[in-house]
């Protein structure tokens, strides 16, 4: 038994190392890829607006020999490479950029300026590393096109606008992405940041990020003389006892160990101190990594609200509006840990981390909850060097959407290109049907 299964392993790790990208092939299409990123960066476009870079990408791909489609949900595009039968892996950039003014005094740092949405003057920078997400996937799309003896089956690269604004992900899916064109088996997408040194990938097993959940409470009340109480309904002790009693979600009512966080990030009521006013509003920001939590915290606010003002004899029930939310991205374990050995045949073994959840939020789950098992990993963006100093002082790198954020090109850019290569052709050697097998658990989260 236990040499069956170290003969097992033995074999695994042989395909791995068999399918894992040569740096010869990487080395050929890094120059063409690395041109583009500095186009890219010194051009940048902001969410929904991506047109010069939409029309960059799409004329690259097609001198690959990809099949390219424009214009889906916005600025988006879909290009799809076929080659014979096997499953079909959809391989995902963002597009856009952020009004952001780049300080890094670099020689390529964008000076790009342009009119937002609102029509005012704004600076727009590639300030969050969309720019080697597309030149990573332009570089790999390349190198897949030049070894299709390696892989068979359907190939399927999406540039999404505007993720900054949570958007572009939700305008494909409703363009047709998955209707007009295939519906994937398994989606992939990276995002490089200064949390991991350049050369370096992270892997998260299940949820990667939070749900993040916007709620606007209104508490009516009856308004009179400050004096006079007896006449009024107080509203702002409504909301006084409110907001302390939304504390208890998280200290009474959720598991401990789960995570949850229920903010009350600003309250407005009143506008004289003799004055009993006839409404208090609040406004909450809610976090939690799993959705039967997030219902859980999201159903006890309710509850709370509305008894508290019921209990003060409120004349009519609370307002309360979650206005506006983004769900966690799911990385499906059995896919995480499926896809982790390539990586380490690709990069080595030490350059492949198991990572925790972060907090910002991303779109990239609109099309996990089409129900396409989600494969979403972190790459290296911080020079070596850099990143050993600053954890040897202590302090944090700039972050992404600062005007200070740097990758370090030549490392994230070939690390990023090998990692995409390694996890598609991995993906692309198995069947449909075991990949379906491997990810049934998927729905359960
Ligand atoms: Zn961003
Ligand atoms: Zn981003």
């Amino acid at each position: 038994m236990i040499r069956s299964k170290l003969l097992l392993f033995a074999s695994l790790s042989a395909v791995a190392l068999a399918q894992a990208p040569a740096a010869k092939e990487i080395e050929k299409v890094y120059p063409d890829a690395r041109a583009l990123y500095l186009d890219l960066h010194q051009n940048p476009e902001l969410s929904g607006h991506e047109t010069q870079t939409a029309t960059k990408l799409a004329a690259r791909l097609r001198s690959s020999g990809y099949d390219v489609t424009e214009h889906v949900g916005g600025t988006g595009i879909v290009a799809l490479l076929k080659n014979g039968t096997g499953p079909t892996i959809m391989l995902r950039t963002e597009l856009d950029a952020l009004p952001v003014e780049e300080k890094t005094g670099l020689p390529y740092a964008s000076k790009v300026r342009t009119k937002d949405d609102a029509g005012r003057d704004v600076p727009v920078m590639h300030a969050c590393g969309h720019d080697l997400h597309m030149a990573a996937l332009v570089g790999t799309a390349e190198v897949m096109a030049r070894s299709k003896d390696t892989w068979h089956g359907t190939l399927m690269l999406i540039g999404q606008p505007a993720e900054e604004t949570i958007s572009g992900a939700d305008g494909m899916i409703h363009d047709g992405l998955f209707t007009r064109f295939l519906k994937p088996d398994v989606a992939v997408a990276l995002h490089v940041g200064n949390e991991l040194p350049a050369g370096m990938v992270a892997i998260t097993p299940g949820t990667y990020n939070t749900n993040a959940d916007s709620v606007r409470i209104v508490i009516y009340g009856k308004g009179g003389h400050g004096a006079s109480p007896h006449t009024a309904v107080d509203p702002i002790v409504i909301a006084a006892r409110t907001i302390l009693a939304l504390q208890t979600i998280t200290s009474r009512e959720i598991k401990p160990g789960e995570m949850a966080v229920v903010t009350v990030g600003y309250i407005h009521a009143g506008t004289k101190n003799n004055i009993i006013p006839d409404q208090a509003e609040m406004g909450l920001t809610v976090r939690t990594f799993k959705q039967d939590v997030r219902k859980q915290v999201l159903a006890a606010i309710t509850r709370i609200t509305k008894a508290e003002a019921a209990a003060a004899g409120a004349p009519r029930e609370p307002l309360i509006d979650r206005y506006e939310g983004t769900d966690a991205v799911y990385n499906d374990p059995a896919l995480a840990q499926r896809l982790r050995s390539p990586l380490e045949a690709a990069l080595g073994k030490d350059k492949v981390v198991i990572a925790e959840p972060i907090t910002p939020s991303e779109d990239f789950s609109y099309f996990v909850e089409q129900g396409i098992p989600g494969f979403y990993f972190s790459l290296g963006g911080a020079d070596p060097e850099k990143f050993a100093q600053a954890k040897a002082a202590g302090t944090m790198l700039p972050s992404n959407h600062s005007p200070l954020f740097a990758p370090d090109v030549d490392p994230a850019l070939r690390t990023g290109i090998m990692a995409e290569v390694a996890v598609l052709r991995n993906l692309l050697n198995a069947s449909t049907e075991e990949l379906r097998k491997l990810t049934a658990e998927q729905s359960s989260h």
